[in-house]
This record gives C-alpha cells, sequence and structure tokens, in this order.
C-alpha cells in the first residue's frame, strides 16, 4: 500500500503545516489524493533559521563527507524508486512506466554525479602575482539557499537544485510546487535519514504564501527558482531589495529547424516523442517547427499521421505514452491558445485539438500548421502538447526567426549537412541547440537558458560554480 507523505521537514523532525490545507490532486482523474497544509510564517522562519544553524558546521565538512551522503540519498533512490516513480505518476498524471524508467534513473544520477564532481573542482593556479605575494583561489559555499520548484519533474527538479546546492557546502529550504508536493516530500524522509538536522528544509505551500515570505528572509543568500517568467521577475523584484544572488529557470519556446535535406523519418519520430513527453508541459519541448519548403507537405502529413497515433491514458494503462495536463486551469490555458490559433483562416489543426471527454485534465496531442512567424502560438509558451509548423524559404530567414523569441532555452538543427548543422548553431541564440536529435540530457552537460529563459545553469560543473563563491585570499609573504 503506497504511503502518502503529508508532512514538512524543518529542522531534522517532520512535522504538519500549520498554515491552509492545500488539496493535492490526480490529474488523470481530477480527484483528491490529499489535503497537505502549508507552512506557517513560524515555520518559514523556522526552517530559515534551521538551515543557518546546520550551515555553521554543513560548510566544515569535507567534499568527501558531503559525497558519501549524496551517495548514499541516491542508493535510497534506487531503494525506493518504484514507491517515488508511483508518488511522482499519480501527483502529475505521467505513465508510471515513464518516472520508473526514465526520470527515477536520472534523479539519482544527479546525486551520483555531484558527488564526484565536488571532489574534481579545479580552478586557477596558486602563485606570485605580485612580487613578494602569494594568491590562490578558493571556492565556498553561499550559506542558505532557498530553492523553489515547477510541477512538471517534481522530483527532479528537487534533485537539480539541492545535488549541487549541497555538494558545494550549502544549506537548503526547498519548496516543490503546491500542486505536486509528494515526492519531494518523500524524498525529504529519505534525505533525513542520512544529512544532518537542519541541513535540508522541505516546505509545502503556494508561491504567495510560501515562496514569497522564505526568499524574504535576511539569512537566505541565494534564490533558486524554475518557473515562469513572471514568477522570477517577482523575484529578482524580492532579490534586488537585499541583493541576494539569483539562479532562474524560465520556461522556453525550442525553435526545431529541419532543412529540406533533414531525414523526415527521423524528424517525425523525435518531435512525435520530444514534442509530446510529459504532455509537453516540459521548457525544452520540441514545440516550434520550421520546415523548409520543398519538405513542408510531407513532414507536415507524416507527423500529423504519427502524433494522432499517440497513446494517451491514466498512469498504468498498458503502452500509455501521455497522461493528462496538471490542472483543469492548465488545461483551460492550453484549449485557449488552440481556440485562438483556429480562428486565423492560414491555420489548419491536422490532428487533435480538443479535451478529451471523461474525468482528467486530458487533452490531444495537436498539431497546428501553417502557422506564421507573428502568431501567438508560435511566439508564446503553451506548456501542453500542442507543436506548431511554420514553412520557411532560406537558412537567413529561419536563424532570424528562431532567434526573434523571448526564450532562449534549447533549440534543435535537422539536416544532413554538417558545415551547415555547425553555422547555423553557432547563430542560435539558446542554451542548448541539438543537431539531428532534440531534448537529451545529460548530468555532466549544463542545461540552462538565455534571454528570459533566465540563467542559471543546473546539471554539470557550471552548476556547482553557480552554487558557490569564487574567493581570493594573498598572503604577503
Ligand atoms: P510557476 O512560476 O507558476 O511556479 C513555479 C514555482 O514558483 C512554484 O513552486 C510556485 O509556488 C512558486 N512561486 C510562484 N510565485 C511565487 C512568488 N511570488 N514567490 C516565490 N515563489 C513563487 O511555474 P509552474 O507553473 O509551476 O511551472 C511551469 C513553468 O516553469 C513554465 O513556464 C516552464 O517553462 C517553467 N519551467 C522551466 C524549466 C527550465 O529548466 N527552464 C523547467 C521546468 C519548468
Amino acid at each position: 500500500m503506497l504511503n502518502i507523505p503529508t508532512q514538512l521537514l524543518i529542522s531534522g523532525k517532520f512535522v504538519k503545516g500549520e498554515g491552509a490545507p492545500i488539496s493535492v490532486l490526480n490529474p488523470s482523474a481530477g480527484t483528491e489524493i490529499t489535503q497537505i497544509a502549508e507552512a506557517s510564517m513560524a515555520q518559514i522562519e523556522a526552517a530559515v533559521i534551521a538551515a543557518e544553524n546546520a550551515f555553521k558546521t554543513w560548510k566544515k565538512t569535507t567534499p568527501a563527507e558531503r559525497a558519501g551522503m549524496l551517495l548514499a540519498l541516491a542508493d535510497a533512490i534506487d531503494a525506493n524508486a518504484e514507491d517515488l516513480a508511483e508518488l511522482e505518476s499519480l501527483n502529475c498524471g505521467k505513465p508510471y512506466l515513464a518516472a520508473l524508467n526514465d526520470e527515477l534513473p536520472a534523479v539519482a544520477d544527479v546525486f551520483r554525479f555531484f558527488a564526484g564532481a565536488v571532489r574534481n573542482m579545479t580552478g586557477s593556479l596558486a602563485g606570485e602575482y605580485l612580487p613578494g605575494h602569494t594568491s590562490m583561489i578558493r571556492r565556498d559555499p553561499l550559506g542558505v539557499v532557498a530553492s523553489i520548484a515547477p510541477w512538471n519533474y517534481p522530483l527532479m527538479m528537487a534533485a537539480w537544485k539541492l545535488g549541487p546546492a549541497l555538494a558545494a557546502g550549502n544549506t537548503v529550504v526547498l519548496k516543490p510546487s503546491e500542486m505536486t508536493p509528494l515526492t519531494t516530500l518523500k524524498l525529504a524522509e529519505l534525505i533525513a535519514e542520512i544529512f544532518p538536522a537542519g541541513v535540508v528544509n522541505v516546505l509545502n505551500g503556494r508561491g504567495e504564501s510560501v515562496g514569497a515570505p522564505m526568499i524574504s528572509q535576511p539569512a537566505i543568500k541565494m534564490i533558486s527558482i524554475t518557473g515562469d517568467i513572471s514568477t522570477g521577475q517577482k523575484i529578482m523584484d524580492v532579490a534586488a531589495k537585499s541583493v541576494k544572488r539569483t539562479h532562474l529557470e524560465l520556461g522556453g519556446k525550442a525553435p526545431v529547424i529541419v532543412f529540406d535535406d533533414a531525414d523526415i523519418a527521423s524528424v517525425v519520430e523525435g518531435v512525435r516523442t520530444f514534442g509530446f513527453y510529459n504532455a509537453g508541459q516540459d521548457c525544452t519541448a520540441a514545440c516550434r517547427i520550421y520546415a523548409g519548403n520543398k519538405i513542408y507537405e510531407k513532414l507536415t502529413a507524416e507527423l500529423s499521421s504519427a502524433v494522432s497515433s499517440i497513446k494517451v491514458g491514466t498512469q498504468n494503462e498498458d503502452d500509455v505514452e501521455m497522461g493528462p495536463l496538471i490542472s483543469a486551469r492548465q488545461r483551460e490555458r492550453v484549449a485557449g491558445f488552440v481556440e485562438r490559433a483556429r480562428t486565423q483562416k492560414h491555420i489548419e489543426v491536422t490532428t487533435g485539438g480538443k479535451m478529451r471527454a471523461g474525468s482528467g485534465f486530458f487533452y490531444e496531442p495537436t498539431i497546428i500548421a501553417g502557422a506564421k512567424q507573428t502568431d501567438e502560438i508560435v511566439c508564446k509558451e503553451v506548456f501542453g502538447p500542442v507543436v506548431s509548423i511554420t514553412r520557411f524559404d532560406n537558412e537567413e530567414q529561419v536563424v532570424g526567426w528562431a532567434n526573434d523569441s523571448e526564450y532562449g532555452l534549447a533549440s534543435s538543427v535537422w539536416t544532413s549537412d554538417v558545415s551547415r548543422a555547425m553555422r547555423v548553431a553557432a547563430e542560435l541564440q539558446y542554451g542548448c541547440t541539438w543537431i539531428n536529435t532534440h531534448f537529451m540530457l545529460t548530468t555532466e552537460m549544463p542545461h540552462g537558458g538565455m534571454k528570459k529563459s533566465g540563467y542559471g545553469k543546473d546539471l554539470s560543473m557550471y552548476a556547482i560554480e553557480d552554487y558557490s563563491a569564487v574567493r581570493h585570499v594573498m598572503v604577503k609573504l
């Protein structure tokens, strides 16, 4: 029988929230799983004080000691993978096997990577850069980090935030999305068995009632947020007042540039998979296709046919590929984008375009063909199972269009011409460009944006750099 965690972790103790109760839903059925109370103001303050106190000793641990605990956490995640995957799929609506086989191994790997990475940091050489003085570089932790996660991959986002912050020697107060707190609260149970009290504290609650007061606490030295651009802006306002370091991961609208010489079968397979994974609720989703004139018709026909075969269903249905959206509100938002697009004469919805009847927040996988560069569906992040296709004439035009976006997270180029692939990749203003694939992440490589997609780097050595300060120490000889 699956145990549903409902308690917050503050200073090594599990406590009920003392704030307002929040309903946690199963998006596949639209029904309540449980209610979890959010943290009260006193609990928010207690969590930050606990993290501040724990920092005094945690910062003195060696990389090897911290690595040992991170590795133990990775092992505990592996040992509890089935429960964690079940909770994640229940709370997010995503297919159970996708959570178990795709996400859980990646989550454990994040902690293993940062365990090794922190023992392998390198930097400038110490030396006499001024005669009679020896200079050296230190990289030290910042203090208490406030980490705020979104609802699309709750456990993975918790791992991306905790891994580098803890490895670097910081302590953390973590707030999952109020819609999807279950796996983070379960992770807290594993953490409490391994880490000293106060090193990690986990709160529950809404952005305004818990997130905002949490990041305003004077002891918070850095704020890490993955969420919407508008949320990032609010956080920067708060951070500006007290000059706190920020780490922002704020959505995307990934261009997928398909040249006439691309392997169409690979493009169709790639977009069918990477445009609709997690019901398109992914900031790197392959959602904004630009197709060369010569292959536009073929690509549109073949992709529409492939996408119409995506099996939509509840978490444990046989062969299910795509679940529902996270909430009724998110489904309304997605439906609104499609309805507004439909009113334009040049647009054709070639497959999908409807909510699924019955319970749960399901929306059909949808292709919108004939979209123009200035259309809302091309410019704005939908964060749902909707992919647009726009026809282009030449390389210069498509690079201009791809870059003409406030977002700058992920992009891809599909062509059999290596020189063109490299030339276009060099021009794109995106944190990541894939060539002849899309969506693939590896823990050793950085993930993060440019422009309004933000500027924090998750994963890789760069994340440890983001979560630590470079310091110069000079000795007069
Ligand atoms: P959101 O911005 O609504 O919420 C994100 C988190 O911020 C939640 O925990 C929320 O409670 C909290 N929050 C909201 N207002 C706050 C405030 N004023 N102060 C402090 N905290 C506050 O985003 P969401 O709807 O949960 O997630 C979807 C968004 O996240 C999309 O825009 C998506 O593209 C983005 N996203 C980005 C990445 C990335 O790596 N760049 C990854 C996943 C999701």
